[in-house]
C-alpha cells in the first residue's frame, strides 16, 4: 500500500488515484527572472522521486509543470534591462532545463507558459465565470478580486482562521481597493510600472494573477480534477489555497485529491531564498567542483516533508556516499564476471526499498537498505562468499533501484594514458616488493582523482566521484 501526507488533511492517506493506473501531477515551476537557486531544485527533486517512485510500481504519470513567465518580478527584472518580457524571461528559461538535465530530473510532459493565448483566454473564461458566480468582483482600481467570504471553504488547505484575515488597520494603500484584506487578485489593471505588458480583457487592459494562471494551466492540461498538486511549502498559503477557491469556484468539482509540500531548504538555519541573498544556484555549487548527481543525492537524501540544511560538508558527506556506491558496484561487476561460483548463496535483494519509499517517499529508509546491502554484499565478498550470480542479481536489484534514484556514475571508467602508466609502474613496484614507491605511486593516482583498491586479482582503479581527472 502506498501512503502519502495529505496537506489538506494534514494525515497520511493511502493513496488511490482516480483512474489507475494513470495519475495526473501538477508542479508550481520557476518564476524565470534569474536562475533557480538549490532550495527550488530541492522541491523539483523531490517531485521527480514521487514521479519515479510511483512509475516503479507501475502507474502511468502524466506530469504538468508550469514556467511562471509573467509576475511583478519578470517585468521589473525586463524593464531594468529594457528588453521584452520574452527576451528577459528566455535565457532563464533555457538554463531552468539545462540545470534539470544536470540534476536528471526527468521532463514533465508540458511546461505551460502562462502568456501562451490559450492560457490567457482560459485564465479570462474562468474570471468571468467567477464573476457571474458572485465570487469575484471589479473594484475601482479596476483590477478584478476573488471574494473569499463567498468561498466557504477558504482556509481549509492552510487551516486558517478567516477571522484573522480582518483588516488589521495596517492596510496596505494598494489594497485598500478590496472589499476583504484577504481578497486576492484575478486580474491587475494595468499600471506605469507593467510598461508594455499587458492583455485586453472585458475588465480593460491588464495581466493575470499569479494564482489563476496556474488555476488555468492545470485544468487546461490535466482536466478539473488532479491526482497529485505538489509545491514548497511557501505555496500552501495564499498560491495552493487561492488555486482551489478559483478552480472549485469555476466547476464545482473538488480539485486535488492529494496536496503534497516539501518542507524548505535552508542555509545557516533560514529558508535559501532570493531575498533573503543567502542562495547558491546549481552553478554556484558546481563551479566548486561538485557533479549534478552529488548535488542531487545531498538534496534527495533526507525525508522530503523534513528542514534540509545545505552546507558544504554535506556536500562531501554526499561525494562519500557515492563512491561508496561506485566502488561498490564496480566490484560487484568484477564478481559477476569471475567465474568463481560462490560457495554460499550469500545475501539476496528484497523489495524493501520500495516498501520504505511507499511509506510517503520514506528516502532514508530506502538509502538505509542500500547501504546496509553495500555493507553485507561486500562482507560477502570479502569472505568470498557471493558468487558471479549472487552479483548479477545485485546488479539486477541496483538497476531496479536506480530508475528511482538516477544516481550512477555516468563517467567513463576506462582511463587516461598517464593512469596506466602510474598504474603499471605500481604492479611492478608491488612485484618487486617496493612498498614504499608502490605507496607513492598510490598517493600520485590519488592526487590525480584515482581510487587504487588491491585484490587477489590485483589493482582496481576507479575514478573518484566528482573530481576532474
Ligand atoms: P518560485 O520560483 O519562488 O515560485 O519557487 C519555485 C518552487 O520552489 C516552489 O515550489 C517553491 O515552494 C519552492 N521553493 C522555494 N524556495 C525553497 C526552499 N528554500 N526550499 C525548498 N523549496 C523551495
Ligand atoms: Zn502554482
Amino acid at each position: 500500500m502506498i501512503r502519502f501526507f495529505n496537506t489538506y488533511s494534514r494525515a497520511l492517506e493511502e493513496f488511490a488515484p482516480r483512474d489507475p493506473p494513470n495519475v495526473s501531477i501538477y508542479t508550481c515551476g520557476p518564476t524565470v527572472y534569474s536562475h533557480a537557486h538549490i532550495g527550488n531544485f530541492r522541491a523539483y527533486i523531490f517531485e521527480d522521486l514521487l514521479q519515479r517512485h510511483l512509475e516503479a510500481r507501475g502507474f502511468k504519470v502524466h506530469r504538468v509543470m508550469n514556467i511562471t513567465d509573467v509576475d511583478d518580478k519578470t517585468i521589473r527584472g525586463a524593464r531594468a534591462a529594457k528588453v521584452s518580457l520574452n527576451d528577459f524571461t528566455d535565457p532563464f528559461k533555457r538554463g531552468f532545463f539545462e540545470d534539470l538535465e544536470t540534476l536528471r530530473i526527468k521532463r514533465a510532459d508540458e511546461y505551460p507558459g502562462a502568456t501562451e493565448p490559450r492560457y490567457l483566454t482560459r485564465m479570462i473564461e474562468m474570471i468571468s465565470e467567477l464573476i457571474k458566480r458572485d465570487l469575484a468582483y471589479q473594484a475601482e482600481d479596476k483590477s478584478v478580486y476573488f471574494r473569499i467570504k463567498k468561498f466557504p471553504d477558504y482556509g481549509k488547505l492552510a487551516h486558517l482562521n478567516l477571522e484573522e484575515l480582518r483588516p488589521t488597520g495596517r492596510v496596505r494603500n494598494d489594497e485598500y481597493e478590496k472589499e476583504n484584506i484577504g481578497d486576492f487578485a484575478l486580474w491587475k489593471a494595468w499600471d506605469e510600472a507593467d510598461g508594455d505588458v499587458g492583455w485586453d480583457s472585458p475588465w480593460g487592459r491588464g495581466r493575470p494573477g499569479w494564482h489563476i494562471e496556474c488555476s488555468a494551466m492545470a485544468t487546461s492540461l490535466l482536466g478539473d480534477q488532479i491526482d497529485i498538486h505538489c509545491g514548497g511549502v511557501d505555496n500552501i498559503f495564499p498560491h495552493h489555497e487561492a488555486e482551489i477557491a478559483q478552480s472549485e469556484g469555476v466547476t464545482g468539482k473538488k480539485f486535488v485529491r492529494y496536496w503534497m509540500h516539501c518542507a524548505h531548504l535552508l542555509v545557516d538555519n533560514q529558508k535559501m531564498s532570493k531575498s533573503l541573498g543567502n542562495f547558491y544556484t546549481l552553478r554556484d555549487v558546481t563551479a566548486k567542483g561538485y557533479s549534478g548527481r552529488e548535488v542531487r543525492y545531498a538534496l534527495l537524501r533526507v525525508h522530503y516533508r523534513v528542514q534540509l540544511n545545505f552546507t558544504f560538508e554535506g556536500m562531501e558527506e554526499s561525494r562519500q556516499a557515492l563512491m561508496r556506491v561506485d566502488e561498490w558496484l564496480q566490484r560487484l561487476r568484477e564478481t559477476s564476471s569471475s567465474t568463481l561460483p560462490g560457495k554460499e548463496p550469500g545475501p539476496v535483494p528484497t523489495d524493501d526499498f520500495q516498501s520504505a519509499l511507499d511509506d510517503d517517499l520514506n528516502i532514508s529508509g530506502a538509502l538505509g537498505v542500500l547501504f546496509e546491502a553495500i555493507r553485507e554484499t561486500n562482507r560477502a565478498m570479502d569472505a568470498n562468499e557471493l558468487g558471479a550470480d549472487g552479483a548479477k542479481a545485485w546488479l539486477q536489484w541496483w538497476e531496479e533501484i536506480n530508475q528511482v534514484l538516477a544516481l550512477e556514475a555516468r563517467e567513463s571508467m576506462a582511463s587516461p594514458p598517464e593512469i596506466e602508466t602510474l598504474t603499471e609502474a605500481r604492479r611492478l613496484a608491488r612485484l618487486a616488493n617496493d612498498w614504499q614507491k608502490s605507496d607513492e605511486l598510490r598517493r600520485e593516482l590519488n592526487a590525480r582523482g584515482w581510487e587504487v583498491r588491491d585484490t587477489k586479482d590485483g589493482q582496481k582503479i576507479t575514478r573518484r566521484v566528482g573530481i576532474k581527472p
